[in-house]
């Protein structure tokens, strides 16, 4: 006979993010008792860095505020993008559940979304202009009282040490904090920090509850519906890059306690893992100090580019730097494959801008940086590949060959300010906006290293998110979401918003499942 729980809850959700926190306040408000084990003593994981653009096709904000965005529209873009049979049915149970549930959430008054301009990654079939995404609206901190506690702070205060006072939270913070004060108002929810999940419980092959630490003891912990992963992905877990993806986790913008637990406890199971070598790509830019065990520097998520030139190992050029931050990943990650010089990327820019030409998570210290050697300034181009170590003649062509293009308004190579996302970041004027000169000196390069925000592969789920075993028969009361699951966007990152989007649907499809009392 099995040991007795310690604790029984209809539903336990592992993971305290937005796909988690979304999901237990489905459940409580459908009145199950519910339990959120968060592993790190903060709610809100990556969604608390994020600006948590949501892409939620079809919902009531978008259909007044976005051109033409529709279901339809939006599976058509799927397709065009993504492009994978297989994931159709689940893109089709995203897409169609979007709109319930932005209309669900908002009927709390403490859940409010706002559209928010922010194109679509990809010229194809489906696309909108501006895209359609929506963001929650931005909260004081007097309205969440001490709940603000519980929300993990800023990337740039968390990961960068930087000051950042929250007197009004944005973005994913404001998602976190909204969605902590719903559920504090259901007395079905009990949301635990600092109590990392540890392994699952079965019972003739159904998943009847979890074991978790509390206080550093463990408890054996009953759930009756269901238990939901909600756990993020395996980013800072150095082993596993390594083994999954052949890459160091230390770039990664996951919080350190993403190690990829739930995948693991799932694979234990039986449950079917999929998709390991994908990640939502990004460029991060590298500061100096160590946030992370290893290299003494450290790396943050940098978006819109509105200046400068990348090059890579070579001196030159290898792609369009204004391309969305995930196609940018897919192109270091191509010249990887081609054995080609990837990392560092070095962005250069001349001193017409007084910072970094972009939106960095926050500022650099340009002197510590120099002293660091992750910023080197010099008065020629010559004399700044001496210091990049980089062929001073392919640089100087490289910069020349920029200049002419900047002077025409059309990037012969990459066709950088072509497209509708390119000019989203440099709404100037001139030939191309995106095309500015790199001719008044002193020139800088700033180095930048791939990062993700997020990986995007892990257990194989049903449009239901329950979690499917090898021979895709579902592990019975085992449901999954987010970056645990290998992502409805294969290895695709189609518009911004699509992870955090995801995550919210899948966690309340897995509730609907279990509240409808069909379990497994
Ligand atoms: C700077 C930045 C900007 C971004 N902007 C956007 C954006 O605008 N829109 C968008 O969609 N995406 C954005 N992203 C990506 C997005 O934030 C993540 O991919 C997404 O938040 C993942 O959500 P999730 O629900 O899977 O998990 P998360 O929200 O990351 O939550 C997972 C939680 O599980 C916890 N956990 C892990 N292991 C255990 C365990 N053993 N026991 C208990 N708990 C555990 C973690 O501590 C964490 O709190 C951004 C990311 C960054 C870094």
């Amino acid at each position: 006979m099995s040991a007795p729980w310690d604790e029984t809850y209809d539903v336990v959700v592992v993971g305290g993010g937005g796909g988690g926190l979304t999901a237990a306040y489905t459940a409580g408000l459908a009145g199950l008792r519910t339990l959120v084990l968060e592993k790190a003593d903060v709610f809100g994981g990556m969604t608390a860095y994020a600006g948590a653009c949501l892409w939620l096709p079809g919902n009531h904000i978008t259909a007044q505020a976005a051109d033409g965005d529709s279901v339809e529209g939006a599976l058509a873009y799927l397709r065009a993008t993504v492009g994978d049979p297989a994931l159709e049915d689940r893109q089709r149970a995203y897409v169609s559940t979007s709109a319930e549930l932005v209309e669900f959430l908002t009927r709390d008054p403490a859940i409010r979304f706002t559209y928010t301009p922010f194109p679509d990654y990809y010229d194809a079939p489906g696309r909108v202009p501006n895209g359609r995404g929506i963001t929650p609206q931005k909260v004081p901190a007097t309205e969440l009282g001490d709940l603000v506690d519980l929300v993990r702070p800023t990337q740039a205060a968390d990961r960068l040490g930087r000051a950042v006072r929250r007197r009004t939270l944005h973005g994913g913070q404001a998602l976190i904090g909204r969605l902590l004060l719903a559920i504090s108002r259901l007395e079905a929810v009990e949301a635990r920090p600092a109590a990392p999940f540890e392994s699952l419980v079965t019972s003739d092959g159904q998943v009847t509850g979890v074991t978790a630490l509390r206080g550093g003891q463990r408890s054996r912990i009953g759930a009756r519906r269901g238990v939901l992963l909600a756990a993020g992905g395996f980013e800072a877990n150095a082993g596993l890059r390594r083994a999954w993806q052949g890459r160091d986790a230390h770039w990664t913008n996951a919080p350190a306690t993403h190690t990829g637990d739930a995948i693991l406890a799932a694979a234990s199971l039986g449950a079917r893992l999929a998709g390991l070598e994908n990640g939502w790509w990004a460029t991060n830019l590298v500061y100096p100090g160590a946030a992370h065990p290893g290299p003494a520097e450290t790396s943050a998520f940098v978006v819109g580019f509105r200046g400068g030139l990348f090059v890579n190992g070579t001196g030159r050029r290898f792609a369009n730097e204004s391309l969305p931050y995930a196609r940018m990943g897919m192109e270091i990650i191509a010249l990887e494959r081609a054995g080609q010089p990837a990392l560092p990327i070095w962005w250069i820019f001349d001193d017409r801008f007084p910072t970094v030409p972009a939106i960095p998570a926050a500022e650099p210290d340009r002197a510590a940086a120099l002293a660091a050697g992750l910023w080197h300034s010099a008065q020629t181009i010559e004399e700044l590949a001496a210091r990049l170590g980089l062929p001073a003649r392919d640089l100087a062509a490289t910069v020349a060959r920029f200049n002419s293009f900047a002077a025409t308004g059309t990037d012969e190579d990459f066709h950088r300010g072509e497209d509708e996302y390119d000019r989203f970041f440099s709404p100037g004027a001139g030939p191309n906006p995106c095309l500015v000169p790199v001719d008044q000196p002193p020139y800088h390069a700033v180095r930048l290293e791939l990062g993700d925000l997020g990986t995007k592969g892990g257990v194989v789920t049903d449009a239901d998110a329950r979690v499917l075993d090898e021979a895709g028969a579902p592990i019975g009361g085992l449901y999954a979401t987010g970056n645990t699951t290998a992502s409805v966007t294969g290895a695709v990152y189609p518009g911004p918003g699509a992870p955090i989007g995801t995550s919210m649907v899948f966690g309340y499809r897995a509730v609907r499942h279990m509240a409808a009392g069909a379990t497994g």
